[in-house]
């Protein structure tokens, strides 16, 4: 049985109380020689060594439940040994452990939610920081990590964002402004558009947290919004000239052409090529609308990309015949579909061939490839994958390496003149990227100044082989 320490003292002031009544009336018996002397002290020694021996035990309760409920106030848990109680005050012992189950029921409950709070709060996806009122990091989400790396608790809020704008509506708050609503861009660890909304909370939280700031990741949105602002600029860009120049000419044939018949002739001719500039720029624009539209759907139909290859190079024969380029289409094909959406596929080499026509020098070749290969989905990735490559090699000037990332944007021109000249719209590729994205395929652009360029389109052989 393990005993408490039991101060000496209070143990013998509370014995000598206790025994004192007893060795009052056995004193006073003794002296009245109503009992013998050595009765009366063999009796009083007795009642001490009793009353001595009860008080010791009383105490021994007493301060064990002492040790136990120092032991809960520091470290939040602890067990009565209860076993060890000396069972003089049963209800007394039974109240205590009724009191500490209680209490270790709450604290359990307590905990459980403090627990599933603390792992919501850390796996939320949103980026979220707690500040203190010395603005320190007190708590952050992986959200938060992972949009700005490193969010080690206690350091200064300017340790993990640099934003001038963001720490001055932070400072504003703390110092009792209202709640805030702010947009800035930082830098590092990567070039970013955030939203961030400063709110103070009711009352500090027990962690010391007084600040809330949520933040909101705008970059890919505002991307979206600048390129929806600037293909309706581009485009209607594109369609104001062609439409200039017909109202111009509309007006010279009423008026200063009119009886001119060799005049009449040359507007005309021009009002016919503007008005075919705008139909192929309007085809285009629906094209790309259409394939944008059906960009999650994967294309279910077969192909025969021998057969289209061979029907565009009929078709192309006119105009390249005019500039004396030869097109060449080697044959030798083991597998020659794929799946996908025949329309698509046509349009998408229509587009390559067309710019290698248009691009390439006179009295030059164009060669198509196609072969049978087997690629990883992507850089990095270990999946691999059956395509179908095909490649189309023209021998022109050649694209500036600077200019081949962008080339696939929309009304993305190398020369606009000549582009413009040539009956371009500047969609070709960035169709040609569409249809490939749809077909889960791979473009790759290849160019050397002065010698030519090669655009070779990876086609999978079936498309659900990628997903
Ligand atoms: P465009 O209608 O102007 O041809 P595209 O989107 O098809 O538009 O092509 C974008 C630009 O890429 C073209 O304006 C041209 O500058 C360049 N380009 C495309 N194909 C070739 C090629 N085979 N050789 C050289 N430059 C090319």
């Amino acid at each position: 049985m393990a005993q408490p320490r039991i101060p000496f003292r209070r143990l013998a002031t509370l014995t000598t109380l206790a025994a004192l009544p007893p060795t009052i009336v056995l004193g006073v018996l003794a002296l009245m020689s109503r009992l013998d002397w050595h009765v009366a002290v063999g009796s009083v020694a007795i009642s001490i060594l009793m009353l001595g021996w009860m008080v010791r035990r009383g105490l021994g309760d007493v301060y064990r439940i002492l040790e136990f409920s120092e032991t809960l106030a520091r470290d939040g848990e602890g067990d009565l040994p209860a076993q060890d109680m000396s069972g003089l005050f049963p209800e007394f012992t039974e109240a205590v452990t009724r009191l500490q189950q209680a209490w270790g029921r709450d604290r359990g409950l307590l905990d459980a939610r403090a627990n599933s709070a603390e792992t919501i709060l850390e796996s939320l996806p949103q980026p979220l920081v707690l500040l203190n009122e010395n603005r320190q990091i007190v708590r952050a989400t992986a959200g938060a990590n992972q949009l700005f790396g490193d969010t080690a608790v206690g350091r200064d809020f300017s340790s993990l964002i640099r934003a001038p704008k963001i720490l001055e509506a932070v400072d504003d708050v703390l110092a009792g402004a209202g709640d805030q609503l702010i947009e800035f861009d930082i830098e590092f660890p990567s070039v970013r558009s955030i939203n961030a909304q400063i709110q103070r909370l009711s009352a500090p939280a027990a962690d010391g947290s007084v600040l809330v700031i949520t933040l909101f990741d705008v970059t890919e949105i505002k991307m979206v919004q600048k390129m929806r602002t600037d293909f309706v600029a581009n485009a209607s860009h594109e369609l104001r000239t062609p439409l200039s120049v017909l109202s111009g000419s509309i007006k010279t044939l009423q008026g200063p052409a009119r009886g001119d018949l060799e005049g009449q002739k040359k507007f005309l001719d021009m009002m016919e090529q503007h008005t075919t500039r705008m139909t192929r720029l309007i085809d285009d624009l629906l094209s790309l609308s259409r394939i944008e539209l059906n960009a999650g759907m994967v294309p279910e139909g077969t192909v025969d990309l021998y057969a289209v290859l061979s029907n565009i190079v009929v078709m192309l024969e006119v105009p390249a015949g005019r500039r004396n380029v030869t097109i060449e289409l080697q044959p030798g094909l083991g597998i020659r579909h794929i799946t996908g959406d025949e329309v698509e596929i046509s349009q998408l080499f229509q587009n390559l061939l067309d710019n290698a026509v248009k691009y390439s020098n006179e009295n030059t070749t164009v060669s198509i490839g196609l072969r049978e290969t087997v690629r990883p989905v992507s850089a990095g990735r270990d999946k691999e994958v059956e395509y179908l490559e095909v490649s189309v090699s023209d021998e022109g000037a050649g694209i500036p390496a600077e200019h081949i990332p962008r080339l696939t944007e929309r009304f993305y021109r190398v020369d606009t003149a000549r582009s413009r000249e040539m009956g371009g719209t500047g969609l070709g590729l960035a169709i040609v990227k569409h249809i490939v994205g749809r077909h889960r395929g791979i473009l790759d652009i290849q160019s050397v100044e002065g010698q030519g360029t090669t655009f070779t389109v990876f086609l999978p052989v079936s498309s659900e082989k990628t997903a």
